[in-house]
């Protein structure tokens, strides 16, 4: 410790000397308050002893210029009983005692000692008063789970309270035993992010390995390891503790304070311990939270992928139902565009179909398309702008800015207010038929899995494209089949049919050529007679099929007029009554209509073969005779006719064939009768070429009523016939 003593007498210098030396104190003297100051300025002293009475200034003045030199210098006034009052005034300002003139060697030693002590004192106890926000931190650690800002707010706090100048925490990579510096105060960034330090080497890695708190001060003669340390380093003392959780060590902490300062002590070490301490759970506390914040990211980032699969699944399922349902490529193609845009959640979408030959990509379904949009890519060709090179490559493209992408036709990028971009192939079997594409006019990006679905999609419909033209050859295959199976058929029923009048024909002339025999010339008009009526069937037969294949056509023409069908009915069964007479049967014949005529605009020709033909019928299958009944009736809309006779009828599950082609009824009596089974089928061509209906209700054994109706104005369906 060292004293300074200002007095004018050189004796009271001396007396100070001789007994605060014995007492181990340095003690030096000055004469005047100018030297004392000087002096004090140089030197570093603890205590001055301070006579208040100096020739060359004033004591008072003095005391406040050492206070302001050197506030930490403690100061013992020494006065006279003349100047009692102005030691008071010095007590008050700041001096920690006075010794009274004159005084006694023992005197002196007591004061000293006693201010010296009670420096001590404030000293240690402003020492331990810092230290206390080492202590308040522990909430604080406990509280904060972000690892960096926990590091920082330890080391700013245990810099202040420690007066250290360094101080750092490092974390130990357990697997490569390796401590690393996580954060650091007065050490450069360089240093922070290189260092690295094995267990066992340095002061960190003995620390480490030793799990025990090193001190490392000018005391630590008997630790070479510590001791070599200190010497190859500019640090004057330092305080490494380990950051320990049971046994097990997560990092240190580390104080440091230059040379020719004051060393750390051991109070220090016993704090810094606690705070590693506290300072490990809180460092696991915060590890354990950032853990279970990423497994919740990650479990939601699980939940989120999972959805997304869900929803695209779903999309991709309810196309695939789409496209199994339906054979129809229209509808599979606008409903598969709606779901694309719903999935993916934009503003416009279309489909382009290739025709190959061509080149060329057409337009065939959009969604969110203005009118000159849908005008500009009505047709495309290979190769050319984005969704020409799509279908070109066969791979997709995908743009977020169209705007930045020169393979878009720019003017209609910016008037469209196109962002993002995306085309797909659609495929079957790596072959392109066409491109699905979507775009967006907010911006966006599509993300790779919304391309990786629209790809899906595009194959799905490449699939469906595929199947309804497979379908349509399947079909058009069943088509032919039928075609070719009616021909063959009718060349069997139209020859068989054929071959009677023929044959019949061919015996007749045969016979009348005969030279043999001599036939007078009423025979041969008989046999004339027959083959005109052979040659008649014939006719009809042919005229049959002709009408049949123009009904099929459509090209049946119609010479509509007013008639009245009433008089036309009358008619056709005078003359049919003629033609029955001379093959004596029994019928009877009723004309059943409204004593008004009953007009509709209709063909009378073939109108008047629909009569025939029923007619004739009627008379056919009733070959017992009875009566044959033809009714009319009307209203303003229509006109129903019927034919209805007592013959034999018909099976009901014949009813609806008896209108097919050569459909004849299989029983005893139609073997006999002769037919070809076409009349009604060219009934039913006739009537709803009209624009009407025509249907038959029977009973067996008892009769057949045959009805058709008849528009009465003059729009009628197109010519159509039903097989
Ligand atoms: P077909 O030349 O055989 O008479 P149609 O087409 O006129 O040919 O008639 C088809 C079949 O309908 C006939 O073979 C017959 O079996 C049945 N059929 C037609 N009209 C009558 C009727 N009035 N009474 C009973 N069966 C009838």
């Amino acid at each position: 410790m060292k004293i300074l003593v200002i007095d004018d007498e050189p004796n009271v210098i001396r007396l100070c000397q001789q007994t605060l030396g014995k007492e181990g104190f340095a003690v030096q003297g000055a004469i005047s308050g100018e030297e004392g100051l000087r002096l004090l300025e140089e030197g570093d002293f603890d205590l001055a002893l301070l006579d208040i009475k100096l020739p060359d200034c004033n004591g008072l003045d003095i005391l406040s210029t050492i206070q302001e030199v050197d506030p930490e210098v403690a100061v013992i006034i020494i006065t006279g009983h003349a100047t009692m009052e102005v030691a008071i005034g010095a007590l008050k300002s700041g001096a920690q005692d006075f010794l009274l003139k004159p005084f006694t060697p023992e005197e002196i030693v007591n004061s000293v000692h006693k201010v010296l002590e009670k420096e001590r004192l404030l000293q240690e106890n402003l020492r331990l008063k810092a230290r206390l926000p080492i202590l308040e931190i522990s909430k604080a650690l406990m509280s904060e789970v972000n690892l960096e800002r926990l590091a920082q707010l330890t080391l700013e706090t245990v810099r202040h309270a420690l007066a250290a100048d360094r101080v750092s925490l490092m974390l130990l990579d357990e697997k490569q035993q390796e401590l690393s510096i996580s954060a650091a105060i007065g050490l450069s960034d360089k240093v922070v992010s290189t260092t690295r330090v094995k267990v066992g080497q340095g002061l960190a890695g003995l620390v480490a390995q030793r799990k025990k708190p090193i001190l490392l001060s000018e005391q630590v003669e008997n630790d070479p390891a510590l001791q070599a340390l200190l010497t190859q380093s500019d640090t004057g003392s330092a305080i490494c503790v380990p950051l320990m959780i049971k046994d097990r060590v997560l990092g240190v902490l580390n104080v440091s304070r230059p040379r020719g300062e004051a060393s750390f002590r051991q109070d220090d070490v016993d704090l810094l311990s606690i705070l590693g301490g506290q300072i490990a759970v809180a460092i696991e506390n915060a590890r354990l939270f950032e853990r279970t914040q990423q497994e919740i990211a990650e479990r939601k980032r699980m939940e989120e992928e999972l959805r997304r699969r869900n929803e695209e699944l779903m999309t991709l399922n309810a196309i695939t139902a789409t496209i199994g349902r339906s054979l129809d490529l229209d509808h599979i193609l606008n409903a598969t565009l709606d779901k694309v845009l719903e999935a993916i959640d934009i503003d416009a979408g279309w489909i382009q179909l290739l025709d190959e030959e061509a080149g060329v990509l057409s337009l065939v379904v959009h969604r969110g398309f203005s009118p000159e949009m849908a005008e500009e890519t009505k047709t495309i060709k290979l190769g050319e702008s984005m969704t020409g090179k799509v279908a070109q490559s066969g791979q997709p493209i995908v743009v977020d800015k169209v705007s930045e992408d020169p393979r878009l036709n720019m003017e209609t990028g910016r008037r469209e207010g196109l962002h993002a971009f995306a085309g797909v192939p659609i495929k079957s079997k790596d072959k392109v038929l066409g491109v699905l594409g979507v775009f967006s006019r907010s911006p966006r990006q599509l993300s790779p899995q919304e391309v990786q679905l629209l790809t899906a999609i595009g194959h799905q419909i490449g699939v469906a494209i595929e199947n309804v033209r497979l379908a349509e050859q399947a079909s058009e295959i069943e088509i032919l089949r039928e075609l070719n199976r009616l021909r063959s058929e009718l060349i069997a029923n139209v020859s068989h049919e054929l071959r009677t009048p023929l044959g019949l024909i061919k015996i007749f002339c045969t016979t009348l050529l005969r030279e043999d025999v001599e036939f007078d010339r009423k025979t041969q008009r008989e046999f004339l007679h027959d083959i005109e009526q052979e040659a008649d069937k014939l006719e009809t037969i042919v005229d049959n099929l002709l009408d049949l294949s123009r009904m099929e056509d459509r090209r049946l023409r119609l010479d509509k007029r007013p008639t009245d069908v009433g008089q036309l009915a009358r008619e056709v069964m005078e003359a049919i009554k003629l033609e029955m007479e001379t093959q004596l049967t029994e019928h009877r014949f009723v004309h059943d209509f409204p004593p008004d005529p009953l007009v509709a605009t209709v063909d009378p020709k073939r109108i008047e073969q629909v009569l025939r033909n029923l007619l004739n019928n009627a008379i056919k299958y009733s070959p017992e005779g009875g009566t044959i009944t033809v009714q009319g009736r009307g209203d303003e809309r229509q006109i129903l006719v019927s034919v209805s006779d007592q013959g034999m009828g018909i099976p009901s599950e014949d009813l609806e064939r008896v209108f097919e082609r050569f459909y004849r009824v299989e029983n005893e009596l139609s073997r006999r009768v002769r037919g070809a089974g076409l009349g009604l089928a060219v009934c039913r061509g006739i009537v709803e070429a009209h624009g009407g209906h025509i249907w038959v209700e029977s009973t067996l054994g008892v009769g057949s009523t045959f009805y058709f109706t008849l528009p009465v104005g003059t729009n009628s369906r197109p010519n159509a016939l039903k097989t």
